[in-house]
């Protein structure tokens, strides 16, 4: 049996849908140069689009890592078309983050899971978590959720796929959770790892990997040396500025000071072996049913709230304070 995938509308801003992320990275782009990176677990493929600019920090916005996070997609879409046309997908101009983007090199990769994109509705928005927990775990043939928990110390790392009606968004198409491993030298996500395969040798000094918990928090790595927690402190301050200044919640940083686990986020890996500061930052999805939710945000503030934690990321990448650490941690 298979399950429809339900069609939840989202306004035209809301770029979520894979194959409408897709039509416009081979369509639309005008600006950005488009770098085919390989493929998923089941055969979709995987985009960078580039933002070339000669002598600036070269920093990486990564969206969509999770299926059931939608949100993080459409806010990598918004920036695309931003530096595209000089504004987000509903027509605002976002100045500060416009100005910022003159300042850096940037890649954006929209979509890291599109195996676990394509089993999701195109977005959560006004539905209850355990709509949404379904379609992050999947479903075992019986019926019942693949038994992923992201809270246990010892988290679900595979599930054969021939067990199940659907893998959820935690997973690729093959069954390896995308962002959960034993080993920090290579991911069995093959979408993971073929990102980190470009990223290796390009001299990137950071990376912002966006999620969706459901409450605004970034998180202070545990995979970092002590030298970059004053990094994610000064980006936990200017964004608290930037979030209250809009009337928005902001968590205070989740995991500072860092505690060490038992398994490695793909923040590990690429911060490991490609040499760069690899922070998370977790957005909205506009759940319904929890008091730590209301009011629900627009769509759009959903959106302008990763696009201010971009901002923020930006700003301290432009200044210089990701490579400087990483030069102190790595050497040159
Ligand atoms: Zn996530």
């Amino acid at each position: 049996m298979r399950i429809k995938v339900p069609d939840i509308a989202a306004p035209d801003f809301w770029l979520s849908n894979f194959g409408k992320v897709q039509d416009y990275l081979l369509h639309r782009l005008t600006v950005g140069r488009l770098h085919p990176v390989g493929c998923s677990a089941l055969g979709y493929p995987l985009h960078v689009v580039e933002y070339p600019r000669e002598g600036c920090e070269k920093l990486m916005i990564l969206a969509g890592t999770h299926g059931h996070e939608p949100g993080t997609v459409a806010a990598a879409m918004n920036l695309i078309h931003l530096a595209e046309s000089g504004e987000d997908l509903a027509g605002q101009p976002h100045d500060d983050l416009r100005s910022l983007l003159e300042r850096v090199y940037i890649f954006v990769m929209p979509c890291l899971n599109p195996d676990g994109r394509i089993v999701c509705p195109d977005t959560f928005y006004a539905q209850g978590a355990d709509t949404v927990t379904v379609y992050a775990s999947g479903l075992q043939k019986d019926g019942s959720l693949i038994p992923y928990d992201s809270d246990s110390p010892e988290p679900l790392y595979y599930f054969d796929p021939q067990e199940a009606v659907f893998m959820g968004g935690q997973f690729n198409g093959a069954g390896y959770a995308m962002n959960r491993r034993r080993s920090c030298d290579a991911s069995d996500a093959v979408e993971a790892q073929a990102v980190f395969e470009f990223v290796r040798d390009r001299g990137l000094a950071g990376i912002l990997d966006l999620h969706a918990c459901a409450n605004n928090f970034a998180i202070q790595a545990g995979s970092h040396e002590p030298a970059y927690w004053p990094v994610l402190r000064e980006w936990q301050k200017r964004a608290e500025e930037l979030f209250a200044a809009k009337g928005r919640s902001l968590k205070p940083l989740y995991g500072d000071p860092p505690q060490p686990t038992r398994f490695h986020f793909n923040s590990a890996l690429f911060h490991k072996h490609a040499r760069l500061l690899f922070m998370a930052y977790e957005g909205r999805q506009g759940y319904l049913g929890r008091k730590e939710w209301w009011p629900v945000p627009t769509e759009w503030e959903i959106i302008d709230d990763y696009l201010s934690a971009v901002r923020v990321f930006l700003e301290l990448g432009a200044e210089g304070r990701y490579s400087r650490v990483n030069r102190e941690v790595f050497g040159q």
